[in-house]
């Protein structure tokens, strides 16, 4: 019997990934929340799950380091997605990736007067291909976290950030001026893998389907 290998990453996706794998018949078996664990059994001994950065999910399936993962649309933009099969839209982890700024901040004139503006992001990927579709110039400059900063400490006139309720971004006075687009989370599988571990993959990716809001 092969092994088979999940990466998932901690909070809403692990969350939100575990009544899937109900459906699978998978109970992982020990709370990440209070283990220091990266590999948590499971009540099946042919399932692993392995405790990955978000933006690192697509690269381990990737590479195979783990046989199928749940990555956000974001994480699979900015890594590009080569090697992955995306089976499934699971619609877990739901959020936007919009562009914010400084309350006060004249957004519309700095887009629409030519002047190049100023942005700070850990998606560049999306923010680039963004602004480049508006015809807007821009700097751009790469954060890995706490990007809410940005504007406030006059690293950037606006930022490129995950927005769900919105109370990050109030909490720091700053203001949603627009919204690039919806992300989900989705289920990526190893092409190769798929062909070698055929049987137990479609087995999951099968229960995952059925267990999906439109059945
Ligand atoms: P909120 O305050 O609810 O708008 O959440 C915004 C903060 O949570 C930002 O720092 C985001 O980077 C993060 N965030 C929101 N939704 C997600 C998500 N689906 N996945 C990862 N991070 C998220």
């Amino acid at each position: 019997m092969s092994m088979i290998t999940l990466a998932l990453s901690k909070g809403r996706i692990f969350d939100e990934t575990l009544p899937l794998l109900a459906a699978a018949g998978i109970t992982v078996t020990e709370d990440p929340e209070k283990s220091r664990k990266l590999i948590l059994p499971t009540n099946q001994p042919d399932v692993r799950v392995v405790l990955v950065r978000a933006t690192d999910v697509p690269t381990y399936v990737q590479y195979g380091g783990a046989d199928l993962g749940v990555a956000g649309k974001d994480s699979l933009i900015e890594h590009g997605g080569q090697g992955l099969f995306r089976p499934l839209d699971l619609q877990i982890a739901k959020c936007r990736v919009s562009v914010a700024v400084r309350a006060g901040f004249d957004y519309q004139g700095a887009v629409t007067q030519g002047s190049r503006l100023m942005v700070a992001t850990k998606y560049t990927s999306i923010a680039r291909d963004f602004f480049a579709s508006k015809g807007v110039h821009v700097d751009m400059i790469k954060l890995y976290g706490s990007m809410e900063l940005a504007p406030l400490t006059g690293l950037a006139d606006a930022i490129v950030d995950l927005v769900s309720t919105g109370n990050t971004l109030r909490a720091n006075h700053l203001v949603e001026v627009e919204q690039i687009m919806d992300i989900s989370s989705h289920l990526v599988v190893n092409q190769a893998a798929l062909k070698l571990k055929q049987a137990p993959l479609k087995r999951i990716i099968d229960a995952f389907a059925s267990a999906l809001p439109q059945g």
